[in-house]
């Protein structure tokens, strides 16, 4: 018999980060997070590929190279037929670890940029000298022809996002991905100061999209959804807008060192545990697809409905503690 397959999980190796970025979306961030533990990440991710098939694997956290023996993860993910990407700060990424990616047929390492001028980027990330580090990785990530850029725009941001996309485009890097601010985590804390209200956000996506235009061997990609309401992505034809489906055996899931499995790494509800029960039973559960069953009340005459979904949900369930309400920028944007 065909074993479960899944096409693309976040496999959170731990919670642990030695940032403390303020719009940090990670549900767990304001109380901290156990130190990483490189036996447990182990065991639960030879749990999991026991379990399913899965195409791309994409190595998160937290920090995933706080974890001593991320290249034997990576090994056993990639012996098992696995794609392989790394979410990384970067600010750890030596150059014997970059290479050893590289050897091992890592796909992609995605690296966050979020300004061309330092101190606005330390200011993000809340550690000093992180912009140099992030800079580097991405230059010798960008060399080696695996590197991704990761543009999250807040408040903070929005008005030097052309001069970081160009720098991001001189670090030798095609691919971007440019995200609006998504409520969550530390970002809770620090949102009136880091949401971009809708015409903030409108010029920072004329300004992305601007430069996509003009660097046609530029992918840009945006993965956060936006109400449509609040951003119309129609002026953006050069930026590749993703929509997020509810359907649980087809989407991108997330799943934690302890085995956690949840909707997305926004998301905060756990759906159930890969060591009390198998992965394909938890998805194909008929009370937890119904979770995701129901539309925003708020939405419910919309007639954009269909292609916004009512935003982020996930950014609800952090903030609203519910699925079924649009997403909270709306609110606080
Ligand atoms: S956003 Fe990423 S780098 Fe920043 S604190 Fe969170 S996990 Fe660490
Ligand atoms: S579906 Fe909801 S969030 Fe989306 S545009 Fe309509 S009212 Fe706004
Ligand atoms: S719920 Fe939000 S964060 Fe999660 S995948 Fe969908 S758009 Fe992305």
């Amino acid at each position: 018999m065909p074993r479960f397959h899944i096409s693309n999980i976040v496999y959170e190796l731990t919670g642990a980060c030695n940032q403390c970025c303020r719009f940090c979306y990670n549900h767990w961030r304001p109380e901290g997070a156990p130190a990483p533990d490189p036996a447990r990440a182990r065991k639960t991710l030879r749990k999991l590929l026991s379990q399913c098939s899965v195409g791309t694997i994409s190595f998160s956290g937290g920090e995933p190279l706080l974890l001593s023996n991320i290249h034997n993860l990576v090994i056993r993910a990639r012996l098992k037929g696995s794609h392989v990407n790394v979410l990384t700060n970067g600010t750890l990424l030596t150059q014997d670890a970059l290479e050893n990616f590289v050897s091992l047929g890592v796909g992609a390492i995605q690296i966050p940029l979020l300004s061309a001028n330092p101190e606005v980027h330390d200011y993000l990330t809340s550690l000093k000298g992180s912009w140099e580090k992030a800079v580097d990785a991405l230059r010798r990530a960008g060399g080696k022809g695996i590197g991704v850029s990761v543009l999250v725009i807040t408040k903070v941001n929005a008005p030097g996002v052309s001069e970081t996309l160009s720098l991001v485009r001189d670090c030798g890097i095609r691919t971007v991905m440019v995200n609006r601010f998504n409520i969550g985590g530390n970002g809770i804390r620090n949102m009136r100061e880091l949401v971009p209200d809708s015409k903030t956000l409108a010029s920072a996506f004329a300004a992305v999209e601007a430069f996509a235009a003009a660097h046609p061997d530029m992918r840009v990609v945006s993965g956060v959804c936006t109400p449509l309401c609040f951003l119309d992505t129609a002026p953006y034809p050069h930026i590749q807008f993703t929509k997020c489906s509810t359907d649980l055996t087809g989407r991108p899931l997330t799943v934690n060192y302890d085995g956690d499995v949840r909707f997305c790494n926004h998301s905060p509800r756990v759906l159930g545990n890969i060591y009390s029960r198998v992965i394909s039973d938890i998805l194909q559960d008929p009370d937890i697809n119904a979770l995701y069953a129901g539309m925003p009340s708020e939405c419910s005459h919309c007639h954009l409905l269909e292609r916004c979904g009512g935003g982020c949900r996930a950014a609800s369930e952090q903030l609203y503690g519910t699925f079924s309400k649009q997403d909270p920028i709306i609110d606080v944007g």
